[in-house]
């Protein structure tokens, strides 16, 4: 089965097609020649995943996913959410995004965050939505160079090392996007008989 998935970011490609099973295959918007841009206008995960699905259907005919997701931290009351890539600016840097976080939290005790995803699949017959959450916390200096986003800064509960810490598998074995993609896999074996 050929799948499109409704992404500009690399690194969240990468996760995806190291999950990918035998028998599917992945297209990305980079892979498409994809250059428009797809305006989030959207209050929460789950509208933003549907409006980049339903541009991406409407526009290529095929059945396709995308993916909407960022950290939630506690103390923020659930900032920086859907705001997580344009955090510190719309020029979407993460070393900003990062530092604009530690700067925050740095009067309060609790570091605990979140962190979701929430995948729309869009086909001929609607939308539907499969999310995934790992709870963590943020911790005082960056560590790691692997993943992308709040990577650096981020301990999943039980942990001691960072989501950039760790090899891609190794985030997959945990993450917000690889339990999301793995509900997604199983309803679309279900239905590819
Ligand atoms: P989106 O592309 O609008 O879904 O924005 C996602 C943003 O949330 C990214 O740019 C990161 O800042 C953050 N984010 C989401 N998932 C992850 C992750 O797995 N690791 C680190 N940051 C993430």
């Amino acid at each position: 089965m050929n799948l499109v998935f409704a992404s500009k970011n690399e690194a969240k490609v990468s996760e995806i097609r190291a999950l990918l099973p035998e028998g599917y295959t992945l297209r990305s918007l980079n892979d498409m020649g994809w250059n428009k841009d797809i305006e989030e206008t959207g209050n929460t995960f789950y509208e933003n995943a549907r409006i980049k699905a339903v541009q991406v259907f409407q526009a290529t005919g095929m059945p396709c996913f995308a993916d909407d997701s960022g950290l939630e931290v506690t103390v923020l009351a659930g900032r920086p959410g859907v705001f997580s890539a344009r955090y510190a600016g719309h020029e979407k840097n993460d070393q900003k995004n990062n530092e604009k976080l530690l700067r925050e939290l740095a009067v309060f005790q609790d570091r605990s965050a979140t962190f979701k995803t929430v995948i729309a699949y869009c086909c001929s017959d609607g939308v539907r939505f499969f999310s995934g959450e790992i709870k963590g916390h943020i911790i005082h200096e960056f560590r790691g160079n692997m993943g992308f986003g709040y990577d650096p800064l981020f301990v999943p509960v039980g942990w001691e090392k960072t989501f950039a810490e760790v090899s891609k598998a190794e985030k997959n074995k945990a993450s917000h996007r690889a339990m999301a993609f793995e509900q997604l896999m199983h309803f679309l074996k279900s239905v590819d008989k």
